[in-house]
């Protein structure tokens, strides 16, 4: 097993679901001559398996597995199972790792066949990783909220690179803006679109309270049709918020009274300040405190789940060794 500076990464990873077999974390391989190596061309999912009052459930797991069938679809890539037989899977390398809560990352790639641009003759393959993984931005983040700056890199443009599809490619959009903004003191970049609009963050959707309504920018082309997003605008709305997706101007980030990301893995993070500039009081404001609250209301079970947005981990599925 790799070790990193003597520390063993991913320690209690036991197995990885490998086109339809459980494999030791140690021979969780792909081949280097594999497409998606070579290529970027890889799709994938990032979703959450919770502990909640009535046991361990995943947040609407069906609506990302469907998001990375779309995202294939866009690609043109068949995946070799049904989207019943993927959840299973999901499930089956859960249980063989013996985790109560974790990340869920299925990866659909192309593996190895002819390396050249053109993937159709590289077969596509799938894998679906598991691990633990705490708050991505910080513990501290969730209340104190993220010092974070606009991006000099622009979230690609509609007709480069669909936005709607979660390619691993984009994400070497998302490392630049990430790297610029950790570089220069920043937790995390806000990437504007190619006519200057607000996009979204390198892993995050964004949410700007102004005037008591909640704006969002809107699916056209240049930001992930985020399943948190989704989650927060209906429990804003529930809440009896005005929610509107439109196009927002940069300066709406300087003036705003209240900014927050949403993401799996970012969940709903408060953002401070935009270029030094005090979002609002200067710390989590009374409406992402609200939406934050309904939220983990809901993924911890403790009020009744209305939107059928959690999956229980079977009892039954298999643990194949
Ligand atoms: N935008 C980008 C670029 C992302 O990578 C993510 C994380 N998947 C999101 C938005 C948030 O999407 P979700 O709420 O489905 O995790």
């Amino acid at each position: 097993m790799p070790e990193f500076g003597g520390v063993m990464p991913y320690e209690d990873v036991k197995k990885v679901w490998m086109n339809g077999r459980l494999v030791d974390f140690a021979d969780a391989k792909v081949h280097s001559f594999s497409h998606t190596f070579h290529y970027g061309s890889a799709m994938f999912e990032g979703a959450r398996l919770y502990k909640t009052r009535q046991g361990s459930a995943a947040f609407r797991l069906d609506d990302h597995i469907k998001r990375l069938y779309d995202s294939c679809k866009v690609y043109r890539m068949e995946v070799p199972y049904s989207q019943k037989e993927f959840r299973d899977a999901i499930f089956d390398v859960i249980r063989a790792n013996g985790f109560d809560e974790c990340y869920i990352r299925p990866v659909v790639y192309r593996g190895v066949g002819q390396l050249g641009v053109n993937p159709f003759h590289s077969p596509v393959e799938v894998l679906i990783a598991v691990w633990k993984w705490g708050r991505y931005l910080g513990d501290e983040a969730l209340e104190g909220g993220v010092d974070v700056c606009v991006s000099s890199w622009n979230r690609m443009a509609p007709n480069t690179f669909p936005a709607m599809a979660k390619a691993t490619g984009n994400y070497l959009n998302s490392a630049l803006i990430k790297m610029e903004a950790i570089t220069n003191g920043y937790t995390e970049g806000i990437a504007l679109d190619n006519a200057g609009r607000i996009s979204e963050g390198s892993g995050e959707n964004i949410f700007i309270v102004y005037g008591g309504r909640i704006l969002t920018p809107p699916l056209a082309g240049t930001i992930l049709p985020g399943i948190t997003r989704d989650s927060i605008m209906k429990l804003a709305r529930d809440a009896g918020y005005t929610v509107v997706e439109q196009q927002i101007a940069r300066e709406m980030l300087y003036i705003a009274d209240e900014i927050f990301f949403t993401g799996t893995a970012a969940e709903i993070t408060p953002i401070r300040s935009v270029d030094r500039i005090t979002v609002g009081a200067g710390r989590r404001g009374p409406v992402t405190e609200r939406v934050q609250k309904d939220f983990f209301a809901v993924i911890r079970g403790e009020v009744e789940d209305r939107h059928g947005w959690l999956t229980p981990l079977p009892v039954e599925a298999a643990v194949r060794a």
